[in-house]
This record gives structure tokens, sequence and C-alpha cells, in this order.
């Protein structure tokens, strides 16, 4: 496939929102353990909203798709991560226009690393979702020249690994600062929520 279009996109939150509804306890668990235990009931809860207005719709690109995803995100996710999400997927929209090619991958997924640090102020290695998103756009540039799919492909890989890597940290953003090294030994679950969405991108483009 050279470039993705409206069909990759709505397969996208389509299967964000039932990777999201499958890990909704998991992600309760993460965000219980280092924050406030509502990471995965406002994951579930938004991309459900999502789903849902995409369906009453007709979005003709990708773009369109993102931007609904965005506005709804935004007023149904609520905490910290409905505006950084919000914020994401409506730069990502922009980036994402009409087609999205290898390359559009990376403008894509550097517009949502973008938005998520304008807002949220973290560097990487604050145990927070820019440790997935970071090396997912990284891992997109690449493999960018091997196409969309195969630069989706990479990101995912990368956040999931970046998920990971969040365990070690010490928290110095969002809610989990408040533990300091308590926070420690856990995994970040805007991290790992990050690497289900972005699994879920690159198993759209490979369907
Ligand atoms: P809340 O902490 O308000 O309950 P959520 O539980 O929905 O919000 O989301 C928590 C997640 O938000 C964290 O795991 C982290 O990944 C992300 N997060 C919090 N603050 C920031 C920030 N400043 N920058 C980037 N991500 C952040
Ligand atoms: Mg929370
Ligand atoms: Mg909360």
């Amino acid at each position: 496939t050279d470039t993705l279009g409206h069909a990759w996109a709505l397969d996208w939150m389509e299967r964000a929102r039932a990777a999201v509804s499958a890990e909704r306890i998991a992600l309760i668990d993460l965000d219980r353990a280092i924050g406030d235990g509502d990471h995965g009931e406002n994951m579930d809860r938004g991309f459900t909203a999502v789903t849902a207005k995409l369906a009453t719709q007709a979005p003709g690109s990708p773009g369109e798709v993102l931007k609904t995803a965005a506005t709804t995100l935004m007023s149904t996710v609520g905490g910290a991560a409905g505006p950084l999400y919000g914020t994401a997927f409506l730069r990502a929209s922009k980036a994402a226009g009409d087609a999205v090619d290898g390359d559009g991958v990376v403008a894509l997924l550097d517009a949502a690393v973008e938005g998520i640090q304008a807002r949220g102020k973290a560097e990487p290695g604050e145990k927070t979702m820019v440790d997935a998103w970071v090396p997912a756009a990284r891992a997109a540039r690449e493999a960018a020249a091997d196409g969309p799919v195969a630069a989706l492909r990479a990101a995912a890989e990368a956040a999931a690994t970046g998920a990971a890597e969040t365990e070690p940290m010490v928290a110095t953003k969002g809610r989990a600062s408040y533990l300091g090294q308590r926070s420690a030994g856990h995994r970040d679950p805007g991290a790992q929520s990050t690497a289900l969405l972005l699994q879920a991108a690159a198993e759209a483009a490979e369907a």
C-alpha cells in the first residue's frame, strides 16, 4: 500500500476502541498503582464516543476522521489524558490531510508529539505518554521509505518498547509525580494506552 485513506483511519478508530475496551481493567490497574485509577475508564468512554460519532458521519479523508476523534476525545476523556490526546489527534488530523504515505505517517506522529509537548511540557524520561510517542515518531522516520504500513508497524513496536521502558522511571510530570520515587516500578498508563493506539493504527494498515 502506497497511501492510507479514510477507510484506514476509520478502521484505526474502531480497532482503538476495541483495544482500549479489552484493556480497560489493565489500564485502570496501572493508573491505580501510580495515579487515581481512572485511565481505563476515561479511554474506554472516549473511544466509544469517537466510534459512535463517526458512525453518524461519512468522513472522506483521514484528516476528517482524526479531527472528529480529536474533538470527541477532548470533550469525553477528561483528566490529563483528554486534552493531551485531543491535541495530539487535532494536530495529527491537520498533518494527515487526504492521504497518508510513509512521510505522512512521520508528519502525523511528529504533529501528535508536538501537540502533546506543547500542552503537557513533558520531555522524554519523565514517565508519561511522551515516552511512547517520541520513540514511535523516530522509528517511523527510519522506516518511512518503506511506506506507510512499515512506518506504522515500526512506530507501534517502538511505542510498546517505550511504554515498557517507563517502568523503572521516576515520574516528574502528571499525577504520578506526586509519588516521587514510589512511582518507580510501575508502567505509565498513558504510555501503555499510546502503545495500544499505535498498535491499532498498524493493524488497520496491515488489514
Ligand atoms: P488523570 O491523571 O488526570 O487522572 P489520566 O489517568 O486519564 O488522567 O491520564 C494519565 C496519563 O496522562 C499519565 O499516565 C501520563 O501518560 C499522561 N500525562 C499526565 N501528565 C502529562 C504531561 N504533562 N505530559 C504528557 N503526558 C502526561
Ligand atoms: Mg488517572
Ligand atoms: Mg483522573
